[in-house]
């Protein structure tokens, strides 16, 4: 089942998104050659506490941190530590935050100093395709014309799409149903109605899609080692169209 949103529901939605998306800049704003992403987490930390709210991620499943900071091949679920970025870096955050109840989820992958004209393309292009998908996410539309949206934008540019992982219906749970793949078939899935809630997160290889799970458990890398970017916005479905809660 589907959980739909009402008027009040929808806005303390918007509080816990707002919250998140301030989190993410104040994450990002920090990225640079020399921290550690340690230290990022604990900004990030720090900022989600000063605001009453809860890091969705901290204990979720037992992952250790408030949020996930995955660099160049890694995916998701990158655990933060004593790890440096270095000139030429891209670095992947993904946090939420639970606000009045209700959960915000977003992420978005930053360069750290000068990065490759490549890694430039991978960043602009996955982010495009965020875009595209929250286009396609309307009223009567379908999960399908969201995955469809990422996939055809993102293949023609030779990038892999990461299929293990999907996006996902949010809201009094971070993971809600209905599932949001980043691959699919327009016309197909569950039918998007307003008072609806989804993160919309595209997972996009330089390479091949492949990924796994190095041995800390939590981990996800590209199989091929190649660069890997992540944007995701928690959005509401509205009747006058799509509508991103997680924005500063
Ligand atoms: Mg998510």
């Amino acid at each position: 089942m589907i959980a739909l949103k009402n008027k009040s529901e929808l806005s303390k939605m918007r509080d816990a998104g707002r919250i998140s998306a301030e989190a993410l800049k104040i994450g990002g704003e920090a990225v640079k050659p020399g921290i550690t992403t340690g230290e990022i987490d604990r900004i990030i930390h720090k900022y989600l506490k000063s605001q009453n709210a809860i890091p969705s991620f901290l204990g979720y499943g037992g992952f250790p941190k408030s949020a996930c900071i995955s660099v160049n091949n890694e995916v998701i679920h990158g655990v933060p530590g004593r790890r440096v970025i270095q000139d030429g870096d891209i670095v992947s955050i993904d946090v939420g935050a639970i606000y009045g109840g209700f959960h915000g989820d977003n992420a978005a992958t930053f360069p750290a100093g000068k990065i490759s004209k490549s890694a430039e393309m991978l960043l602009k292009e996955t982010m495009e395709s965020l875009l595209k998908a929250i286009k396609a996410a309307s009223p009567g539309a379908r999960v399908g014309d969201i995955s469809w949206a990422v996939q055809s934008y993102v293949e023609q540019f030779g990038f892999g799409v990461v299929r293990k992982y999907v996006g996902h219906g949010i809201g009094r749970e971070m993971h809600e149903s209905p599932e949001v793949p980043n691959f699919g078939s327009p016309g197909k899935g569950p039918r998007l109605a307003a008072g609806m809630t989804l993160a919309i997160e595209p997972m996009i290889n330089e390479g091949g899609g492949d990924v796994k799970v190095l041995q800390d458990g939590w981990t996800v890398v590209t199989t091929d080692g190649s660069l890997s970017a992540h944007f995701e916005n928690t959005i509401a479905i509205t009747e006058n169209g799509p509508l991103i809660l997680t924005e500063v």
